[in-house]
């Protein structure tokens, strides 16, 4: 069997103590004849590794199980394929969404909304994840990647993109529509950017002024600090801008939340893509609460064609692979910009 290096989790802890260890595992070899084999060029770090390292998840079962190889948003080459695999050759260059596979049998598989299939696999909850070398996947749950986008830009497409593009979907973008974002790292500045496609007003919020910088670069009209300070934030708010069309949520704070619903109109909507308690809102108040996850392969098409077409910044960092611990724990620190990623 083939050995490849890899950074395995054999028990939650937190961060500091490297709990990540470089190993040598059985390489990932095709196993069906839908499948192909990726040699991994780039794997973007998502803040959920985090979570699911630290062991802060473990109540919603993530990790499922241990040991794990962590990371999901994956781009790499395809160096073999399986026998009846007519999307991709070898040469091409295909990435991977968290969704590593569904059951296409289920009706959200049928309707084209297999991120919600009950039967899902998910990259980086078992051996296959990648924070490594070499990963396997079905081809329909694999995206090509222009030849002309550089690793550490596709990557972080696969999870932060995707999230961001279907979230602004959620929030029914059109021309001039004021929509608030509320986080911007990762995922954030990539919303940013899917909002103005759309010709939305954009507005950013964010604890951090590094990552306003980033949001007014790419195009917000205004960016403004996050205040826990609620009356006084609302107030800045309203004066500045009025109140908001629609607002997405990114920031995993309840009170983030809250305020995200305090900040539309009567008959508004909020989208919320993380995790957390849903505060309570008022009825009569016709507010739409709206949760979302990942996308679809079609998303992921989209994701591609339209970065690919206008241009969209990814801001990303590299790091070596064996660096995973350190790069988590800069992100723990606040101190990645938007986007770590590791190259093996
Ligand atoms: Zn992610
Ligand atoms: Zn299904």
């Amino acid at each position: 069997m083939e050995k490849m290096r890899a950074m395995v989790l054999s028990e939650c802890a937190k961060i500091e103590t490297n709990p990540l260890k470089l190993t040598k595992i059985d390489r990932h070899e095709i196993q069906r004849p839908n499948e192909i084999l990726l040699k991994i060029e780039a794997c973007g770090v998502c803040h959920s590794q985090l979570h699911g390292i630290e062991g802060d998840w473990k109540d919603i079962g993530i990790p499922p199980t241990l040991p794990t190889v962590p990371g999901h948003e994956v781009v790499g080459k395809v160096i073999e394929v399986g026998d009846t695999v007519t999307k991709f050759k070898v040469g091409d260059r295909a990435g991977i969404t968290p969704l590593l596979e569904a059951c296409k049998e289920c009706q959200y598989c049928k309707e084209g909304k297999e991120y919600l299939c009950e039967s899902s696999t998910i990259l980086g909850e078992s051996l296959k994840g990648g924070y490594s070398e070499y990963v396997t996947v079905t081809e329909d749950f694999a995206t090509k990647v222009p030849e002309s986008m550089k690793p550490e830009y596709a990557a972080p497409l696969f999870c932060a993109g995707i999230t961001a593009y279907k979230a602004v979907k959620a929030a029914e973008p059109k021309s001039h529509k004021k929509i608030g974002v509320f986080g911007i790292g990762g995922v954030g500045h990539m919303a940013v950017q899917f909002a103005k496609v759309e010709g939305c007003d954009v507005i950013a919020f964010s604890r951090s002024e590094k990552h306003l910088d980033v949001a007014k670069r790419l195009g917000a009209q205004d960016a403004m600090t996050f205040s826990e300070n609620q009356d006084e934030f609302l107030e800045k708010l309203k004066d500045k801008h009025g109140m908001l069309d629609a607002a997405i949520v990114f920031a995993p704070a309840d009170i983030v939340t809250d305020t995200a619903i305090k900040s539309i109109k009567k008959g508004g909507l909020v989208v919320i893509a993380t995790v957390g308690e849903n505060p309570a809102f008022a009825a009569f108040e016709e507010k739409t609460i709206r949760g979302t996850l990942i996308g679809s392969t079609k998303d992921m098409e989209q994701v591609i064609k339209i970065c690919d077409e206008k241009n969209l910044e990814v801001v990303s960092e590299t790091f070596p692979l064996e660096d995973a611990n350190k790069v988590l724990k800069k992100l723990k620190d606040s101190e990645i910009e938007a986007r770590a990623v590791l190259i093996p």
